[in-house]
């Protein structure tokens, strides 16, 4: 247990390996920008069409989704992105874009939304080396994020959502990015934050498949001795929110393979207008929004449409049902402005990518949400290089240190 999160007060998210909101879709693995944290080599190579249609099958065969992820690469350089976007919504799951939004206007927002997309989630952080953004702060990079947001409300009717990986020099700064998502709370649905990893090959572990040390020193995500600190965990993210807003309260997690009270996906919902937020969902109200979903749709929620995210007021109604939307509710009527103002719901979301603890063990995320496909498998999208490069993912042992064994060290 973590210190002011305990993990069996919170909703421990339903999604499995074969039953999960989303899946992640790999179309190209080209790129326009370098960013730092990738874990995608960038090589100027796009998969045909029909290619794509086969890992849609393998989805469509082995695991029910919601959503699919379109990401890359970058996948708006992909020349067939209309039709892919196209082909997912006709099998039935809603297709979202994980872009950097270089290549976007609001031409190709509009298409891209006729073709049956449900929204974007843009990439955007002071790491990217973006043309005219070097040097900027995450605080300048708010109105990039802006920029991109107000285009998409523009078209209308789609999901919009931002990512940013977290490095120990950003940290800092993740309050500033969700004070600006909720001055934005009409337009800015979800807000992502990834804490940095990297596999380290001058660090306490060794790289094997099967019996063999690997060679890792190709891998897009492999350092002899990372610049960045790769450590930061999500409770230190939800540590440093709550120096700006102490209430910040997650209402459910994904846990990790080998950990159970590890938070490899922290879920949190605030309840509010630009100018206040009047409380979080509780456990219970997560349990409600995936479990009503699953009985109306077959399938766990990912992505819920801007129109019901504007409903916040009538979510007040369910206060019987959770602790937190009662908070919420009691703060609510004694403000007499939520008559006439409207309540939006906003969620963050924190993601810690994988732990490798002292004894070697890699703990991931349970049930993967970002799985794709590899050779006809399901595989982690975040280790895919592995695969790659050695046919399986990689498996890690200490280096033999005298007179310590593994087994006895703590994670
Ligand atoms: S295991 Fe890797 S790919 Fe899967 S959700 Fe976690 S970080 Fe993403």
């Amino acid at each position: 247990m973590t210190v002011g999160l305990d993990h069996r007060k919170l909703y421990r998210l339903p999604w499995t390996l074969p039953d999960n909101s989303i899946a992640w879709l790999e179309p190209t693995m080209k790129c326009n920008l370098a960013c730092e944290g990738c874990y995608r080599a960038n090589v100027n190579q796009h998969k045909p069409l029909d290619e794509v249609a086969k890992e849609l099958d393998v989805f469509q065969r082995y695991r029910n989704v919601d959503g699919i992820s379109i990401a890359g690469g970058e996948p708006l350089t992909y020349p067939h992105v209309v039709d892919l976007v196209r082909m997912v919504a006709a099998r039935g799951w809603k297709p979202v874009l994980n872009t950097n939004g270089l290549l976007l206007n609001e031409e190709l927002t509009r298409d891209l939304k006729k073709a049956g997309l449900a929204g974007f989630t843009f990439h955007i952080d002071s790491k990217q080396g973006r043309p005219k953004w070097k040097n900027k702060t995450e605080r300048e990079h708010n109105a990039l994020r802006l920029h991109y947001a107000e285009m998409v409300a523009r078209v209308g009717g789609l999901s919009c959502a931002f990512n940013s990986t977290v490095f120990e020099d950003t940290l800092d700064e993740v309050p500033d990015m969700v004070a600006w998502a909720q001055e934005h709370i009409d337009i800015v649905h979800v807000m992502v934050f990834i804490c940095y990893r990297a596999a380290v090959l001058e660090g306490d572990f060794d790289y094997y498949v099967g019996g063999d040390r690997l060679d890792m020193t190709d891998l897009a995500y492999a350092y002899s001795v990372p610049e960045h600190r790769t450590d930061i965990r999500a409770p230190d993210v939800v540590e440093k929110i709550r120096e700006r807003e102490p209430d910040f309260a997650p209402c459910a997690y994904l846990n990790g393979t080998e950990k159970p009270d590890s938070f490899k996906w922290l879920l949190t919902t605030r309840i509010g207008t630009k100018d206040r937020i009047y409380g979080y969902h509780g456990a219970k109200m997560a349990e409600l929004a995936q479990t009503l979903h699953h009985l109306r749709h077959g399938k766990y929620l990912a992505y819920a449409h801007p129109r019901v995210l504007r409903r916040g007021r009538s979510m007040l109604w369910l206060w019987p049902f959770d602790s937190g939307i009662r908070r919420t509710a009691a703060r609510a009527v004694r403000d007499p402005r939520v008559l006439v103002r409207r309540l939006y719901q906003q969620s963050i979301m924190i993601i810690q990518p994988v732990d490798i603890f002292a004894d070697g063990r890699q703990n991931m995320c349970d049930g993967c949400p970002d799985v794709t496909v590899f050779e006809g498998r399901l595989v982690w999208s975040c280790r895919l290089e592995e695969c790659l490069h050695f046919g399986a993912f990689a498996s890690t042992a200490p280096k033999a240190r005298p007179g310590s064994h593994p087994a006895n060290r703590d994670n």
